[in-house]
């Protein structure tokens, strides 16, 4: 029997953490948050140099520790050139796509502790001043610029200001939660699934239960740049479950109702026994689930394999649609994440 998960909750901690802002680089605002939450779990954490938030949850058995990782840092900007027009310039922390974010809001964060609001646009955003052919060109870093909600027209103005090269630019995430149980949001990538392992130990701790192994969980903060979870695990590890979104687009069996256990992406396949002992948990207990196979996607369990990682490594989550654009999800596949994850601590 899997202890019942608090959905309202989960999602609460999700809101939350989404509307902090934690591009990879600038994650010390999501990590002190997701801290202070699991402070209610009954084991302490620590964060790392590198700023890795660990807690080990020790377990009615020790000869196989096991480990649980999900990532807080998102994509996001960084300040690249001052333009001569007052506007800026950016460069791109993580993998996006210069139309997923036309038009979005942005916050500024500058060395000397003040925030500016700003907006992504291209270059020929106004209709009434350029051609269609202008309009409609490729998007680039060199034809897309943030404007400023501040009064500068110059290279100076916007230097007095404060902003720098190197500033920090998050993304707004525009969390909406629908009647339906939709949860539509930028950044669900991988803060749905920080939420999913939140909800799987406090059920865990509120029925009263331990793992079956000494479990260390993991929050990582560089995943979206390859490295977050290459370090920062005991070392007598055996198993490392990555919880990570799933794809939800054409041609994949990922959902926005189910948890996937990933059986390969493009850095190969995960470990087959340890994907077989998912599916069969999943199965035991009922749980909407579907194996799927990423073809742009790598995980920060992969990370620490090839950091040299000697351990069984697995990936589950829940179905995540539009990944790295406008992304959505629903409650359904937090709640079966949260329960797969539960299966396998109690297993
Ligand atoms: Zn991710």
């Amino acid at each position: 029997m899997i202890p019942p998960i608090n959905v309202d909750k989960m999602v609460e901690f999700l809101v939350g953490l989404l509307n902090t802002p934690s591009p990879t680089g600038d994650t010390d605002r999501a990590i002190a948050y997701v801290q202070q939450a699991f402070a209610d779990l009954p084991f302490a954490t620590q964060i790392s140099p590198k700023g890795i938030l660990t807690g080990t949850w020790t377990g009615a058995r020790h000869d196989a520790p096991r480990a649980l990782t999900a990532h807080v840092d998102t994509l996001g900007a960084m300040v690249k050139e001052v333009k001569e027009n007052g506007r800026l310039r950016l460069t791109q922390l993580g993998g996006w796509s210069w139309t997923s974010v036309e038009g979005e809001g942005v916050t500024i964060f500058t060395a000397n502790g003040h925030t500016y609001r700003g907006t992504i646009l291209p270059t020929s955003a106004s209709v009434y001043a350029h051609t269609r052919e202008e309009r409609n060109a490729t998007r680039t870093d060199a034809n897309t610029e943030v404007r400023i909600d501040a009064r500068t027209a110059t290279q100076q103005e916007t230097r007095d200001l404060g902003i720098q090269v190197g500033d920090i630019v998050a993304f707004d995430p525009r969390v909406e939660l629908s009647d339906a149980g939709f949860i539509r949001s930028r950044h669900l990538d991988d803060k749905a699934c920080v939420a999913t392992i939140y909800a799987a130990l406090l059920a865990l701790a509120e029925a009263g239960l331990q793992p079956s192994q000494t479990t260390t969980t993991h929050i990582s903060n560089y995943e979206e740049v390859g490295h977050g979870a290459a370090t920062g695990f005991p070392a007598d590890l055996v198993d490392l479950l990555t919880v990570d979104m799933a794809v939800v687009a054409p041609r994949q069996e990922s959902d926005e109702y189910s948890v996937t256990i990933c059986a390969k992406d493009s850095a190969g396949p995960y470990h087959l026994g340890f994907r077989r002992e998912l599916e069969a948990l999943a199965e035991a207990h009922s749980l909407s689930y579907k194996t799927d196979i990423y073809p742009y996607y790598a995980s920060d369990g992969e990370a620490y394999w090839q950091a040299g990682g000697n351990v069984r490594v697995g990936l589950i989550g829940p179905g995540v649609d539009a990944s790295h654009h406008y992304e959505r999800t629903h409650r359904d596949a937090l709640k079966q994440t949260a329960q797969l994850i539960v299966a396998y601590l109690l297993s």
